[in-house]
């Protein structure tokens, strides 16, 4: 099977962390006409009112409502996940494939193991995926940054690299994170603030720190270039 090319891939521990951390940035790259790309490490399961069947229709309808032009699940054990050198592999295989430019995936910080494996299997894999003389599938290929998102489990006072303005997208983002009702919306209270209050919170106060209405913020190791000085908020 060949896969598309794509310019910008988020690698996520679990369906619905994609959405959460990046959806936003998701939407705004798919309008300005890049092909995007998620690749799910788990099925995310088990989880108290979900099913593997209910998680993946819930991954298919957020996949629909981003417009996403890609989506894969590589089936590495949930709660479980380890950067190990087969997950490594693997990973680093679907970027050779996928080509991407850019690639999105979890703050390197995080109370939940599954993020932190996550997070440090992309900054290997990234490395994996330019080498030579391998029998990993496709061509070597070295995406020029990566961004993190911050997760949900560890409150913390991030200093970002950049913040997006996702005004235009906070909605749909919303949307997008309604599909998984097993996971935000069943058997929670829906006394505020509910999950959905506390997105829309954190997106006003980012929002709010570069003059925009809803931000996304992002962390960066490298240094972020800009092309022009015309688009800064
Ligand atoms: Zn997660």
């Amino acid at each position: 099977m060949t896969l598309p090319q794509l310019d910008y891939l988020i690698i996520a521990a679990h369906p619905d962390d994609a959405e959460i951390g990046s959806g936003g940035a998701i939407l705004s790259l798919k309008a300005h006409g890049a092909a995007v790309g998620v690749l799910d490490l788990t099925n995310g399961e088990p989880t108290p009112h979900g099913s593997p069947e209910i998680r993946e229709r819930e991954t298919n309808a957020a996949t629909k409502v981003l417009g996403l032009d890609w989506r894969g699940n590589l089936g590495l054990p949930n709660r479980a996940l380890v950067a190990d050198l087969d997950a490594r592999k693997q990973i680093a295989g679907m970027i050779r494939q996928l080509r991407p430019r850019v690639l999105i995936t979890h703050y390197w910080e995080d109370a939940h193991p599954d993020h932190v494996a996550a997070s440090a299997l992309v900054d290997a894999s990234r490395f994996w995926a330019k080498l030579s003389k391998t029998d990993m599938p496709g061509v070597p290929h070295y995406p020029t940054k990566i961004l993190y998102f911050p997760s949900m489990h560890l409150p913390q006072h991030l200093k970002p690299s950049f913040v997006l303005d996702i005004t235009a997208f906070h909605g749909t983002k919303l949307d997008a994170l309604r599909c998984y009702h097993s996971q935000f919306i069943a058997g929670r209270s829906t006394e505020p603030p509910t999950l959905f209050d506390d997105v829309t919170t954190r997106a006003r106060y980012f929002g709010w720190t570069i003059g925009t209405s809803y931000g996304e913020p992002f962390l960066c190791r490298e240094e972020v270039g800009l092309r022009d000085l015309q688009h800064l908020s």
